[in-house]
């Protein structure tokens, strides 16, 4: 084999490998977008009004004063496991558009790279630890 073929060659396969770790990380966040979506359907119904908006369903208020109360509080942090939910979803959605659009693991704030060990634990991450830092 000459030279350039075996370069060829070894960018072929590097290249390979590439796709197919995009491969796993898109199947992660597919699947871990479909956990969510389920988590969300368990207590809210979906506006249809809004895309990717979920409306957490106000409980039913009955007679008992005691059992209000309880159904108002978990509807409070309903609100915010909801919330946190939805950004996560919003995340995913983003990190899958970068995926297909050969971005991913490209910070969208500032154009680094994202360190791969923070995307191995946090495939959705959009942004770099620096920005997701200056975010907060
Ligand atoms: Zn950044």
């Amino acid at each position: 084999m000459d030279f350039l073929c075996e370069i060829n060659s070894k960018l072929k396969k590097m290249k390979e490998k590439n796709n197919e770790k995009l491969r796993n990380i898109k199947l992660k966040l597919i699947e871990k977008k479909k956990s969510i979506i389920a988590q969300l359907q368990k207590f809210s119904k979906k506006d249809k009004n809004i895309k990717d908006e979920y409306q957490t369903n106000f409980p039913h208020l009955g007679d008992h004063q005691d059992e209000n109360a309880v159904e108002v509080s978990d509807y409070t942090s309903q609100l915010s496991v909801e919330h946190d939910l939805e950004s996560e979803l919003r995340n995913i959605e983003g990190a899958l558009k970068k995926t297909s659009a050969n971005t991913y693991g490209v910070c969208s704030a500032c154009g680094e790279k994202i360190n791969p060990k923070r995307l191995e634990v946090m495939p959705e991450a959009t942004l770099c630890v620096k920005c997701s830092e200056m975010k907060k």
